[in-house]
């Protein structure tokens, strides 16, 4: 027997809603077997069903009325089926007498199950797809009165909210183990608290790296995990979470029972409850003790070699300079390598001295020398070192600075501006502007500070570089170092200069429409207003 309209019952999106309630292999639900009993009773009829209806058989998701086998097995092939003809035509369907139907006079039900009266309302998905029919089955004519029709549909609208509903706390609960899943397995630690600070659910990967278990986590608060010299900054960054603020770049210090001491970086956001008001604090952290150690010994390897390497390249330097005016005469082939030299010789030597001057301020050896600066003072010298090169691209410099003024070192500062104003005019359109200015600040522990900004109209910084840029050797685009020059260190150094003041830089750009680098150092104590 030819299917009616096999494409409506077997489209994928249809399958899938009905795959999505589970009920096509699950026990009887009590729930829809009292509304199957409910019609039989309020319509007067011997058998109701609510009925599933697969690519290629009809699943009673409840009956009543019918007879074995099909009260155990609960199927039957789509030959016995009339429900199939509701889900084909998303409509109801109703039957007086089933021999006389041009839709069903030769259905197998008929024979063989006794079905001649029908009458079936659709039952329906969240989202619309006629899943089955909710239907009454008599086994003899009869005429459906509209009251009977009225309740059915009723009936069918409940039993449709039952089956949604179902569908809907099964897609939740596969939700919440695949989060489970996913938080058990990632190694990121994972912890929330409580409105008081107490641990509320750590994730296995916590659990493995504090060496604490789950039961002792939940007499700590996270902040006893934290060392006692991060506390502090630690402290801060909780209350701003607990005051409903996400806090995207949070690092600090963690300590293990066995009191080994964790580098660990990641965020923390504000939980908030149906109200809205915030009931705990969720970290997500990465261990990066490992990769910190790497780096040190990459650090420690690169001014190892830099100090190695200045003697001598400052040596051949000073040949080649001295040697200058002695080879003026060279022409031609040997002319260029001379020059070339010497340009390499004036490069590495640059790098070299970069190198050096981060080691130095990363390792708290270049003692800074502080005093009052004048914001306006300093940017109007900025502007006078880098006037030449802004003039050579057509960039206009403009100054907007209160009169305030910075506790810093003045030298150290302006090789920051000059860097950035640097920065700045290189990837900047010939024709635009940028803007330099100073106002009042706080610090990121609420003291008092200065805050500078360099903003230009150039090509903009993608968010993910955000960070990035002010890593050694990170630069944008890989053609950066050949097309515009810089061996990608002049950030590095402007953050260690900033953050050596007790400052903190950072970039807010949009790519295509500018980059404004900030940074904040404290304000000059006995100037303060
Ligand atoms: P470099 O000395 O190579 O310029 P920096 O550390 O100063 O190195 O900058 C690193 C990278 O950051 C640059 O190569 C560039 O890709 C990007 N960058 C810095 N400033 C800007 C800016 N104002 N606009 C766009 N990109 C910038």
């Amino acid at each position: 027997m030819p299917l009616p309209a096999a494409d409506a019952l077997r489209h994928p999106s249809r399958l899938a809603a009905l795959r999505a309630t589970g009920l096509l292999d699950a026990p009887p639900q009590d729930a829809l077997d009292r509304l199957t009993r409910l019609a039989s009773r309020l319509i007067g009829v011997p058998i109701a069903l609510a009925s599933l209806v697969d690519a290629d058989q009809h699943v009673f998701a409840s009956e009543f009325g019918l007879g074995e086998p099909l009260r155990s097995t609960r199927r039957m092939p789509l030959s016995h089926s009339f429900c199939q003809h509701v889900v084909a035509r998303r409509n109801a369907l109703v039957i007086e007498d089933a021999h006389t139907h041009p839709l069903v006079f030769d259905n197998l039900a008929i024979p063989d199950l006794g079905v001649i009266a029908y009458a079936g309302m659709p039952l329906t998905s969240e989202d619309g797809e006629v899943l089955g029919s909710f239907c009454a089955v008599d086994t003899a004519p009869r005429k459906w009165t509209q009251d009977q029709l009225d309740t059915l549909e009723d009936l069918a609208h409940a039993a449709s909210a039952e089956i949604q509903l179902r569908a809907a706390s099964r897609l939740l609960s596969q939700r919440q183990t695949f989060l489970a899943d996913l938080l058990d397995h990632t190694s990121e630690l994972v912890c929330a608290t409580d409105e008081r600070g107490y641990i509320a659910y750590s994730n296995d990967a916590m659990l493995a790296t504090s060496g604490y278990d789950a039961d002792e986590l939940a007499q700590m608060r996270f902040v006893d995990l934290v060392a006692a010299d991060s506390r502090t900054g630690f402290m801060a960054a909780a209350q701003r979470a607990r005051s409903g603020e996400a806090i995207p770049d949070l690092a600090t210090i963690m300590m293990t029972k066995a009191a080994q001491r964790l580098y660990v970086r990641g965020r923390g956001s504000p939980v908030f409850n149906d109200a809205g008001a915030v009931t705990g604090v969720r970290v997500i952290f990465r261990d990066l003790t490992r990769e910190r150690e790497v780096q040190r010994l990459k650090d420690e390897l690169i001014a190892l070699v830099s100090h190695e390497l200045r003697t001598p390249v400052g040596a051949i330097r000073g040949a080649l300079k001295i040697l200058g005016p002695h080879v003026k005469h060279l022409e031609g082939k040997p002319r260029q390598l001379f020059d070339m030299a010497a340009r390499n010789a004036d490069r590495l030597l640059t790098l070299l001295n970069n190198l050096l001057d981060i080691e130095r301020l990363e390792s708290g050896t270049a003692t800074l020398v502080r005093a009052p600066v004048s914001a306006i003072v300093l940017l109007e010298q900025v502007r006078e070192v880098i006037q030449p090169l802004a003039d050579a691209a057509k960039i206009t410099i403009v100054i907007e600075a209160d009169d305030v003024h910075a506790e810093a070192d003045a030298g150290r500062l302006q090789q920051v501006l000059v860097n950035l104003v640097g920065n700045a005019l290189k990837f900047s359109p010939s024709g635009s502007t940028v803007t330099l200015t100073a106002h009042a600040a706080t610090l990121g522990d609420a003291r008092a500070g200065v805050c500078f900004s360099v903003d230009d109209k150039g090509r903009g910084i993608p968010a993910d570089k955000h960070q990035r840029v002010f890593e050694r050797f990170e630069q944008v685009t890989a053609t950066d170092a050949s097309e515009k020059g810089g061996a990608g260190l002049g950030l590095a150094i402007s953050k260690a200069i900033v953050e050596q003041h007790g400052g903190r830089i950072w970039v807010e750009s949009v790519v295509g429409e500018g980059s404004s680098f900030r940074f904040t150092v404290p304000v000059a104590a006995a100037l303060q207003p």
